[in-house]
């Protein structure tokens, strides 16, 4: 008998457990670990609340939940209840699937003034996150900048410039919903420090924003490269420059009975964030690109005004005392997913944040191939009871997968009219409804 913990019930933890389950069949016991009461971490914590269909995979993660040999193990913190040595001691195989939760952090002065957050805070705040329900961001000023040009600067946006109806049939909490009904956004400026071709947003994403109710994207046509340089562009990126070409083409008609303006402000690096006590503007210097297509200052800078802004430059693994850490990269230093004897990673804990949901899935089976070529057939720890014993000692209320959809069922009754669900955001509102 193998036994595996995994830490973290995202989608590589899951991937992990699926892949275990597939390869040793009757002849594996997995326990996913994770510190919040609920499974499937970026699932409910990180797609959009208005990309329901992406998050319908978590039924492919319940149904290897409900296995008997995969357990659910929640409400248990791996640093706090539990240490990496204690586990390495219980199981077979320990797999780091934390994921990359916190935020890389914005090095520019008046970055901690209030006001200005990083997305895992303020996504964490509209996607009901328990760290992040008390967030209050200050939505009371007509202009919003949002830092970065990747897929998340795109939720970020879209979902400040949604209507309550166009957020009808998603799960975004009732507290968010209620704030940005009444917000007084004009403007949401996204700044790219490169240029329409170093984007990281995908078509579907961007096309997004051509279809909002109440809002319009904005790009100056004097950014786009010359449409002959399009050809040399990878597909994808290409399709997404096609979007940015649309935008640039929109008659002012358009825009007439839209009251936000999307603006994509290319070549623009924010250099300082000012207010008094809290933030007022941003100081934003225009760059040009070297000749390795990296982003080089110009010396002309110009202000934008804002009450909110919002950093989605990236995130980054918490490091756990004891495991090895590539501290530039924000991951777990690893070899293809080997941190130390017994202890390897996956996901984005593994790779840095980067791909898409699917991609975390070969990185599951593959640290699964590792695991079967270093454990053979197990090597006679406790796994199970021996977790057991030690959470009971100490007083740790473990919640079951049984007890999630207990939550589950809850969050669904409590529902608003169209919504899939409306999350708990307080963990003890969560373990008294699982109890
Ligand atoms: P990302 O794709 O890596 O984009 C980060 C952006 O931040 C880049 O444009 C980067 O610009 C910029 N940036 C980094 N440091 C900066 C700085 N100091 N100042 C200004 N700009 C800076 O990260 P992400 O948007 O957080 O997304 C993470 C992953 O999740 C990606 O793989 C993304 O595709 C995925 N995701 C997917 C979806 C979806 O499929 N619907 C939704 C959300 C997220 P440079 O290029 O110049 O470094």
């Amino acid at each position: 008998m193998r036994h595996i913990a995994i830490i973290g019930s995202g989608p590589a933890g899951y991937y992990t457990a699926e892949a275990a389950q597939k390869a040793f069949g009757e002849d594996v016991r997995v326990d996913v670990i994770d510190r919040l009461p609920v499974p499937y971490g970026l699932i409910r914590f990180g797609v959009a609340p208005d990309h329901q269909s992406i998050k319908a995979v978590s039924r492919r993660y319940e149904a290897v939940a409900l296995t008997e040999n995969v357990r659910f193990v929640g409400n248990v913190c791996v640093g706090k209840d539990i240490s990496i040595d204690e586990l390495l001691g219980l199981y077979d195989a320990v797999v780091l699937a934390t994921g990359a939760p916190h935020d890389r952090p914005l090095e520019i002065a008046g970055a901690d003034l209030h006001g200005v957050y990083g997305s895992a805070a303020f996504v964490g705040w509209y996607i009901g996150h328990p760290d992040f329900a008390d967030l209050e961001p200050p939505l009371d000023s007509s202009h919003v900048v949002v830092i970065g040009n990747g897929n998340v600067a795109l939720d970020v946006a879209r979902i400040l410039s949604k209507t309550r109806e166009e957020l009808g049939g998603s799960d975004i909490v009732s507290h968010a919903l209620d704030v940005l009904e009444t917000a007084k956004t004009e403007h949401v400026s996204i700044l790219g420090r490169r240029g329409p071709h170093q984007i990281a947003m995908t078509p579907k994403e961007l096309g997004e924003l051509g279809h909002l109710a109440r809002a319009c994207p904005r790009v100056d046509p004097a950014d786009l490269p010359d449409v002959a340089e399009d050809a040399l562009l990878e597909p994808g990126v290409r399709k997404s420059v096609t979007c940015l070409r649309e935008f640039a083409a929109y008659p002012e008609s358009f825009r007439a009975d839209k009251p936000i303006e999307i603006d994509f402000d290319f070549f623009a690096s924010p250099v300082r964030i000012e207010g008094d006590g809290r933030v007022e503007r941003v100081v934003v210097e225009r760059t040009a690109l070297d000749a390795d297509m990296r982003s080089v200052a110009t010396g002309e800078t110009y202000e934008i005004p804002a009450s909110l802004v919002v950093s989605c430059i990236g995130y980054q693994t918490p490091p756990i005392d004891g495991v090895p850490y590539e501290h530039g990269r924000g991951r777990f230093a690893n070899d293809e997913g080997r941190i130390l004897p017994g202890l390897y990673c996956v996901g984005w804990a593994r790779r840095g944040p980067s791909g898409t949901i699917g991609t975390n899935r070969p990185d599951g089976y593959s640290v699964v191939d590792l695991i079967a070529a270093d454990v053979g057939d197990g090597t006679g720890k406790s796994g199970r009871p021996g977790l057991d014993a030690l959470l009971d000692k100490r007083g740790t209320q473990v919640v079951k997968f049984s007890d999630w959809k207990k939550i589950e069922e809850a969050e669904i009754a409590n529902a608003r009219d169209g919504s899939p669900r409306e999350k708990f955001v307080r963990i003890e509102d969560m373990i008294k409804a699982g109890s």
